[in-house]
């Protein structure tokens, strides 16, 4: 079966990383999947949370919102008291995802704000927003070892992430909102360099999937997130 963009099911979307896209933030990063663009902004404070006081040690949080113009149907901004509980789930999957990489011991302490912002969905913005935060993160850390506000350097690893799914009972990777509304299957998987992963999400949202489509999607999510760690290593270096 035909995907509505032409690619084949392996494929992901071009995929892009803007790096110092806005100018306060040490880390800004505009990525883009196809036509999902999420600022990923990394910046720190001074002090830790109360819980890690007096220990010497870093931590490191992240926020995530949709702009109202980011969906078709216009989506109120997250408010105090009033956060969907969609961004309340994205926003500690990415924090999780990025603490897994992050030596919180090698920096001082400080706290580190990942910000991501959706400016235009088309499905994918969770895991387009853990692989650009990763570049951002990286400049933020530069930022700080330059400024010796750091022990060592905290990143142990590389980090990304990509979603796969069964459309049509057919695996496909890096799925779109087309493609996401209709899928049997939804999963998000996050890994690092080394090839270990940190979150595997993933849940039949129509028909139960089998263990071959199981393996069929950790298969292929796994060579896309190795693809979007050399786009990752590729966008450093420029
Ligand atoms: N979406 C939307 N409005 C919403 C939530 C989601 O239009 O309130 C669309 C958007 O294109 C999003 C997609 O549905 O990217 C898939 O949403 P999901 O919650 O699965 O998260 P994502 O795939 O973006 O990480």
């Amino acid at each position: 079966m035909a995907r509505n963009d032409g690619r084949s099911p392996d494929a992901l979307r071009p995929i892009s990383f803007a790096r110092n896209y806005t100018k306060h933030a040490p880390g800004s990063v505009l990525v883009s999947f196809g036509d999902t663009r999420v600022l990923c902004t990394a910046m720190y404070t001074d002090g830790v949370p109360p819980f890690l006081q007096g220990r010497g040690q870093g931590w490191l949080t992240a926020e995530y919102s949709m702009l109202p113009s980011a969906t078709k149907d216009r989506k109120s901004r997250d408010k105090a008291g009033k956060v969907d509980g969609r961004s309340v789930e994205i926003q500690r999957l990415i924090g999780r995802s990025l603490r897994g990489v992050v030596e919180l011991a090698k920096m001082t302490e400080r706290t580190v704000w990942i910000d991501c912002d959706v400016l235009q969905a088309d499905g994918g913005t969770r895991t387009a927003a853990i692989t650009g935060t990763y570049v951002a993160l990286y400049d933020l850390f530069k930022h700080m070892e330059q400024k010796r506000l750091l022990r060592a350097w905290p990143l142990a690893s590389q980090v990304a992430a990509v979603s796969v799914g069964v459309v049509g009972g057919e695996v496909l990777v890096d799925l779109n909102y087309a493609e996401d509304s209709k899928a049997e299957t939804d999963m998000n998987l996050v890994m690092t360099g080394e090839g270990k992963f940190i979150e595997v999400q993933g849940a039949a949202e129509g028909a139960p999937f089998s263990q071959v489509e199981l393996d069929g999607m950790l298969r292929h999510g796994q060579a896309a997130i190795s693809k979007l760690f050399e786009l990752q290593r590729a966008a450093l270096a420029g």
